[in-house]
């Protein structure tokens, strides 16, 4: 199958995570008998110092045209005095809202390798935690009419929190979709003993779960969900939620699973034309030394292949070489424990070669 794959290579450890989930690439390409082709498009700082902008309309360009996009990270502290609109992380909003993405997905992976790093007690940890949040992006409170007014002497701030059966239908979608990729367990997070719009989501999920009798779906209110995601993560499979239960449930998730460096993410709309990138930043602290984790990015590589290209067998094979270079005892500074002796400290582009030889 032949892909052109929009490559945003970004600021800060960018480049070098980039270079990793490429290298993968190429050998799921060698392997399996598909054709990429790489078109890289500068956005985010280094676009501000080549076009005094950070989303040059040169490079959306590249991004629209291509059958998915595949992004580092941006941003940094050269950039933290230039006026708002032009910082370099606002490039990454006007990109989703031009690539019309509406749904933002995250994995919560324990790998049982790194099961340490997980806050969480052993016991709960060794039940296995895999589950994958589909977040609702672009409706919601964020989105709604945001006022701040004086009455009687003081003041008074208003945030309308307001979706549409059309906004819910198409994020379900997804869900229902991404739970036949995977367990087939579809939970619906809201909080409808108070909210209207929460009582709207939940009958629209259960409208259209007629319509994937291969999915079990179940409903969850917010506050217990936040509960059971430490209590006992391995009940879910995917969990689908509104635009502010999702912000603050996938880092609630995200932090269970120990390390920032290994999360993949991927957002979609109505589509296959997704964008996938790690969760983390472009990590100033750590640029140019060789020592980031690059495998949240060639994970994000993996759910690319998986959810825009219907490549699932090519999927698996990254994920198993992850597991197999983690089984090895590799790390990279990030998931490194100095005490732990069979561990091998690797850099970034070491470990981005143990995953593709794997392959
Ligand atoms: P960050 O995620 O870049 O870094 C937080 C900490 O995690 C740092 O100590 C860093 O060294 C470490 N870390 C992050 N990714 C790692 C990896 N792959 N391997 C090993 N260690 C890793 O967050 P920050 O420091 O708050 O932000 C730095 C810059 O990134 C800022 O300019 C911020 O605006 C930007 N940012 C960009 C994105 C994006 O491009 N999607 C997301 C978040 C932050």
């Amino acid at each position: 199958m032949k892909k052109n794959i929009a490559v945003i290579r970004g600021d800060g450890i960018g480049p070098q995570i980039i270079n990793e989930a490429i290298k993968v690439l190429k050998k799921i390409a060698e392997v399996f008998n598909h054709e990429f082709e790489y078109s890289f498009a500068c956005v985010g700082g280094e676009a501000i110092d080549k076009f005094g902008e950070p989303l040059p309309q040169s490079e959306l360009k590249k991004c629209l045209e291509a059958d998915s996009v595949l992004l580092g990270a941006v941003g940094g502290n050269k950039w933290n005095d230039v006026p708002p609109d032009k910082r370099p992380e606002k490039a990454l909003l006007k990109l989703r809202q031009a690539m019309g993405v509406y749904s933002n997905n995250r994995p919560a992976k324990i790998w049982r390798q790194l099961s340490d790093s997980s806050p969480l007690k052993k016991e709960i940890v060794d039940k296995g935690i895999d589950f994958i949040i589909v977040r609702e992006l672009t409706g919601g409170i964020y989105f709604g009419e945001h006022s701040t007014k004086e009455q009687n002497g003081q003041r008074i701030a208003t945030d309308i929190l307001t979706y549409s059966e059309k906004e819910i239908e198409r994020i379900g979608r997804i869900a229902f979709e991404t739970a036949q990729k995977r367990g087939g367990k579809l939970c619906s997070v809201e909080k409808s003993n108070v909210l209207d719009s929460s009582r709207l989501w939940k009958k629209v999920m259960h409208e259209l779960s007629k319509e994937y009798c291969d999915v079990e779906l179940s409903d969850m209110l917010v506050d217990n969900c936040a509960m059971q995601i430490v209590k006992d993560p391995s009940q879910f499979d995917v969990i689908v939620t509104e635009n502010m239960f999702g912000d603050i449930l996938s880092d609630e998730a995200s932090m269970i699973t120990g390390s920032i460096g290994m999360i993949p993410s991927s957002s979609l709309g109505s589509t296959k034309r997704g964008l996938y990138e790690p969760i983390h930043g472009s990590a100033p602290d750590i640029a140019g030394q060789n020592k980031a984790n690059p495998i949240g990015t060639i994970l994000s590589a993996a759910m690319m292949l998986k959810y825009s290209f219907n490549m699932e067998k090519e999927a698996e094979a990254i994920e198993k070489a992850v597991e197999a270079v983690l089984d090895e005892n590799y790390r990279t500074a990030d998931i490194f424990i100095k005490e732990n002796e069979e561990l091998k400290l690797v850099s970034c582009s070491e470990m981005g070669s143990l995953i593709a030889n794997r392959i």
